[in-house]
């Protein structure tokens, strides 16, 4: 049988510094090297990894599970996007299957959210006490596919604020024993103390980080813990206020204070060197497919295109032990019109979408 062969005539990102002329897919494996036949389609333009939601939830909708229609509808709309690699953020479903399809995106699943009992969206997560919360981490450690997520905090109704989840002892345990599991974790993060416990504890990652104060940058940079801001997700904070401002008005107040801070706290982690990944949140509120307008914000932010790039291909992948391009590298793959580093809009209209060698755009 004869190979397929696609030629990409244009740059090759392959680092924001680096760009290499002649790239191909043979049976969806790159190659620098020409092959001897000639390429079955050409492609041409600015080639980039596929992009990387780093905080996507798939086969979860805003009642929990979904099925396995509007599950494969989610993740077709993120492919459609260029989203060809997810760090799934907790759903309660099994999506195992998932991986078994080639023509979606690659998945690192987290296994179920573990939250607090009543502190967190009504069937989502294993809601649970401190007394199982290290129990509950270690079953999800092994799970899932190297990651356990842990809602950090949520409002705490008898206080009428924002709270930690559980106490910082009990995490710091929880955290351990899916280390011991060879599993890292994140945690949700709404609040400032959140991020202490959690950096306290070894975390691996923050999501959300709208909390973020001078005193965490050095600490997340030590210890190397990236944020995934998931900007588009912090836009919604105004109407989670404004519903609960009758009842709880210091938690409104805090959650709009939260999310008028929300592109200061993002740069100060940029400038202070903190690694930062592109992250959507899709799932129970977002809608999927929006990576490239998650792109955007981080840019709004005033992280320049490049280091835009960076959090949503080249380094995110490198963080998550995936691919990017290289020699032998699973051709997965974006191809823009121009180039994305002058122009990053561009990835908003990709030309080409390629995923394991299909071409799917
Ligand atoms: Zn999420």
């Amino acid at each position: 049988m004869m190979a397929n062969i696609i030629e990409f005539r244009g740059p090759a990102l392959v680092s924001a510094h680096e760009e290499r002329q002649g790239l191909w897919s043979v049976d969806g494996t790159l190659t620098f090297q020409r092959p001897a036949s000639a390429p079955d389609r050409v492609l041409e333009g600015w080639v980039l990894p596929g992009l990387v939601d780093a905080h996507c939830h798939i086969g979860l909708g805003a009642g929990g599970a979904v099925d396995e229609q509007a599950t494969l509808l989610q993740a077709q709309a993120d492919l459609e996007a260029g989203t060809l690699l997810i760090r799934d953020c907790g759903s309660p479903g099994d999506t195992r299957w998932v991986q078994q399809r080639t023509d979606l995106p690659r998945l690192i699943r987290s296994g179920r959210h573990i939250a607090r009992s009543r502190r967190y969206l009504r069937g989502l997560g294993h809601e649970i006490e401190p007394d199982e919360l290290v129990e509950t981490v270690r079953k999800e450690a092994r799970d899932g596919d190297g990651w356990v997520k842990l809602v950090g905090d949520w409002i705490d109704r008898s206080i009428g604020d924002l709270a930690p989840s559980f106490p910082a002892r009990t995490v710091k345990e929880a955290i351990s024993a899916a280390h011991n599991e060879g599993a890292r974790v994140t945690a949700h993060c709404f609040g400032e103390d959140t991020i202490d416990h959690m950096l306290d504890a070894n975390i691996d990652c923050i999501e959300h980080a709208t909390g973020l104060l001078p005193r965490h940058l050095a600490r997340l940079v030590e210890q190397s813990v990236p944020i995934v801001p998931t900007l588009v997700n912090i836009a919604t904070f105004p109407d989670i206020a404004a519903q609960a401002a009758p009842k709880f008005p210091d938690y409104a107040e805090r959650m709009l204070r939260l999310w008028d801070g929300r592109r200061e706290r993002v740069l100060e982690a940029f400038e202070a060197g903190v690694s930062i990944y592109a992250g959507t949140d899709a799932g129970s509120v977002i809608k999927h497919g929006r990576i490239t307008d998650e792109m955007q914000e981080l840019h709004d932010a005033g992280l320049p295109p490049a280091a835009v790039l960076h959090a949503a291909t080249w380094g995110a992948r490198a963080w998550l032990g995936a691919e990017g391009i290289s020699e032998g590298a699973s051709a997965d793959v974006v191809v823009c019109s121009e180039d994305p580093r002058r122009e990053l809009a561009t990835v908003a209209a990709l030309k080409h979408i390629v995923i394991r060698g299909k071409v799917v755009r």
